[in-house]
């Protein structure tokens, strides 16, 4: 899985540089549109994984554009405004955004909305699929029972464990960052040391590998992840 893509549409450069830092560093690719009409261009030639967007911008606003996007795709949009008021006029509208921040805000508190969003329609569109029993060689993982069978035993995981295992299993060969794992698994929470992504795996494949110094499913990718291989 690659990075998520996210354009920021912001006219105030500092601004725009700040929320591209934080997003950058929680993961995510970023791309600058410095008013309403480069915006347009930008996603005319390719849509993002999302957008966040100033109301008040310089030749389209971010109501229209937030409109003429909305004829066009589906894709995530933050909204942000510049004053209390403005809430109401976007609720009246009723407009099509996923969430909103007012300024002044904290870049981590967007940071924390944005996952929000792509947490809530992750879940509502794998909801079906992440029921689905995962049945590989040796392998079996029941997510709506939450066992494990390893060789035809059963195998004893903690909640976390399953979860990453589940994940992981479910796209087999996929490769996942320790971001992405701590994301998808932890829930994004500022406080968890990403060491806890490698002393998980480490746990998993004692339980799972029959050899967990030479791992056969639970894979690193070095540099990058880890991923599942069935
Ligand atoms: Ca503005």
């Amino acid at each position: 899985m690659s990075e998520k893509r996210i354009l920021v549409v912001e006219d105030e450069p500092s601004l725009a540089e700040v929320v591209s830092l934080y997003l950058k560093r929680a993961g995510f690719q970023v791309q600058i549109a410095s008013d309403g009409k480069q915006a347009m261009n930008i996603l005319e030639k390719q849509i993002p994984d999302f957008v966040i967007l100033d109301l008040m911008l310089p030749e389209v606003d971010g109501l229209s554009l937030t409109r003429w996007l909305r004829d066009r795709s589906d894709v995530p949009i933050i909204m942000v405004t510049a004053r209390r008021e403005e809430i109401d006029r976007i609720a009246g509208l009723e407009m099509g955004a996923d969430d909103y921040v007012v300024k002044p805000f904290s870049p981590q508190e967007l940071v924390s909305r944005v996952r929000a969003v792509l947490r809530r329609i992750g879940r509502e569109q794998t909801g079906a699929e992440s029921e689905r029993v995962l049945s590989y060689d040796s392998i079996t993982v029941n997510p709506l029972t939450r066992a494990v069978m390893v060789r035809e035993s059963q195998i004893d995981l903690t909640a976390k464990e399953f979860d990453m295992l589940h994940l992981l299993a479910r796209h087999p060969k996929q490769v996942f960052t320790r971001d992405q794992l701590l994301e998808r698994v932890w829930g994004g929470a500022e406080y968890i040391d990403p060491g806890t992504v490698t002393v998980h795996v480490r746990r998993l494949r004692e339980k799972l590998e029959t050899d967990p110094s030479s791992p056969k499913h639970l894979l690193t990718v070095w540099g990058v992840g880890y991923k599942f291989e069935p």
